[in-house]
C-alpha cells in the first residue's frame, strides 16, 4: 500500500528525510516512533501529498506520490490531480482541525459532498453511521466547542473515514488530549485496525504500538534506524539509539 524507497526531503539546507525506505502492506498497521524533529510528521506529509519529495521514490497503492511517470520521465502533478489522489488517504492530526461553525455531522459530510459529489442524503446516512461507530451517535448535532478533545478527535476520525480511504495516516492523534480521554480514541483506532484498515501511525503510545502494530519503526535524524515487530523492536532493540530512546519513554 505504501512503498518508500530512499525518500529524501529538505527544507532549505536542512535535510529532514535522508533516505527513508519503508513498506506498508495492505491491512497492516505500522507505528512510527522517534524523538522530536526526527522527520516523522514530514514523512507522513510526503505520503499525503502535502510535501513534494526531493529524491527517491514514494508510491501509495501502486501510484507515485506527487509525480506522473511517462516513459522514464517524471512530471510533477497539477493541483487537481494531487487533490484527487489525496481524497483516497485519510489523515488525522494532533490538533483536530474541525470546522468550528459546523456540527459533528456536517463536518463528517462536507468532503464527500464537496469533493466526491456524494448526494447529501447518502452522505448524512453514512456520516451518522460513522459517528455511531466512533461512539458519538448522540452527538450528531453538537458543535466542536461543545465536545471534549477526545470526542472532537473521534469526529475527525469519522470525517476521514467518510471519504472511504484506502489508507489512514495518524500524526500523534492523542498527544493533545487529557490522559483520561486517550483511551476512547485508541479504542476506535484499534477497532479500525481489527477491521483491516491499512494504517501508518506516528505515536508516543507504546502500549498501542505493542498491541496493535504489525511493524514498529524507529526514526532518528531523518532515517529509519530500525524496524521490526513490536516484540523485537520494543523488547529487544538491536541499535543503541533505539535502546536509548526507549529507555526514556517506556
Ligand atoms: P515531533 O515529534 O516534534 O512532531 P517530527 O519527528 O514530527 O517531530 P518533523 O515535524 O518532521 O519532526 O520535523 C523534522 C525537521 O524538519 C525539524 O527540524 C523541523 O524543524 C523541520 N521542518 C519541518 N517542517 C518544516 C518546514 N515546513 N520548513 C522548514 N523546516 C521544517
Ligand atoms: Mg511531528
Amino acid at each position: 500500500m505504501v512503498l518508500a524507497e530512499s525518500v529524501h526531503k529538505r527544507f532549505g539546507r536542512l535535510e529532514v528525510l535522508q533516505g527513508v525506505s519503508l513498506t506498508v502492506q495492505p491491512g497492516e498497521v505500522t507505528c512510527i516512533i522517534g524523538p522530536s524533529g526526527s522527520g516523522k510528521s514530514t514523512f507522513l506529509r510526503c505520503v499525503n501529498h502535502l510535501e513534494q519529495i526531493d529524491a527517491g521514490r514514494l508510491s501509495v497503492d501502486g501510484e507515485l506520490v506527487g509525480y506522473r511517470q511517462q516513459g522514464d520521465k517524471l512530471y510533477e502533478l497539477r493541483e487537481g490531480e494531487v487533490a484527487r489522489k489525496r481524497a483516497d488517504i485519510g489523515m488525522v492530526f494532533q490538533h483536530f482541525n474541525l470546522f468550528g461553525h459546523m456540527t459533528a455531522l456536517q463536518n463528517v459530510c462536507e468532503a464527500p459532498v464537496q469533493v466526491k459529489g456524494v448526494g447529501r442524503r447518502q452522505a448524512r446516512e453514512h456520516g451518522a453511521a460513522l459517528l455511531e461507530r466512533v461512539g458519538l451517535g448522540d452527538k450528531l448535532g453538537a458543535y466542536p466547542s461543545q465536545l471534549s478533545g477526545g470526542q472532537q478527535q473521534r469526529v475527525a476520525i469519522a470525517r476521514a473515514l467518510a471519504m472511504r480511504p484506502k489508507l489512514m495516516l495518524f500524526d500523534e492523534p492523542t498527544s493533545a488530549l487529557d490522559p483520561e480521554l486517550v483511551g476512547d480514541v485508541l479504542k476506535v483506532m484499534r477497532e479500525l485496525a481489527e477491521e483491516g484498515m491499512t494504517m501508518l501511525v506516528v505515536t508516543h503510545e507504546m502500549g498501542f504500538a505493542r498491541e496493535v502494530a504489525d511493524t514498529v519503526v524507529f526514526m532518528d535524524g531523518g532515517t529509519i534506524v530500525e524496524a521490526g515487530t513490536p516484540a523485537q523492536l520494543l523488547a529487544n532493540p538491536r541499535e543503541p539509539r533505539t535502546r536509548d530512546f526507549l529507555s526514556k519513554v517506556l
